[in-house]
């Protein structure tokens, strides 16, 4: 039986937290990485004979997928400050945080979601 649309939302919501399992009968996914841009990989069920490709044009939330607000950005950036990982507010996922150190005391830091593909960049001031 295909998953159903509540089904797919909790694939997406646990691939995303690192936990791949099946809705259906609760074993683990094979999960199949893609290098392509928007999207994430394959997950599939050998047992229950089921799989989806998770991609940004796939994502149940994908109508919610927009730009960041200017205060979004902000919570974003004091989240990274505060050494929090910052989180998603579009789709609540752990953000991944890119530095790179450029003129002594700077970094380059973009903070990407691996879900949606919303991007923060800034610099970082340390001292
Ligand atoms: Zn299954
Ligand atoms: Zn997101």
């Amino acid at each position: 039986m295909p998953w159903s649309a509540e089904q797919l939302r909790s694939v997406y919501t646990n691939v995303y937290a690192n936990r791949v399992v099946c809705p259906t009968c609760d074993g683990s996914l094979k999960l199949s990485r893609s290098k392509a841009a928007g999207e994430f990989g394959r997950v599939e069920c050998s047992r229950c004979n089921e799989s989806h490709n998770i991609a940004q044009r796939n994502d149940p939330l994908r109508d919610s997928f927009r730009e960041y607000t200017e205060g979004e950005r902000k919570e974003i950036i004091a989240a990274d400050k505060r050494r929090i990982e910052p989180v998603c507010p579009i789709d609540r996922t752990t953000m991944i945080v890119y530095a790179q150190r450029s003129l002594a005391l700077n970094s380059q830091v973009r903070v990407r979601c691996p879900r949606c593909g919303g991007e923060v960049h800034f610099k970082r001031l340390y001292g």
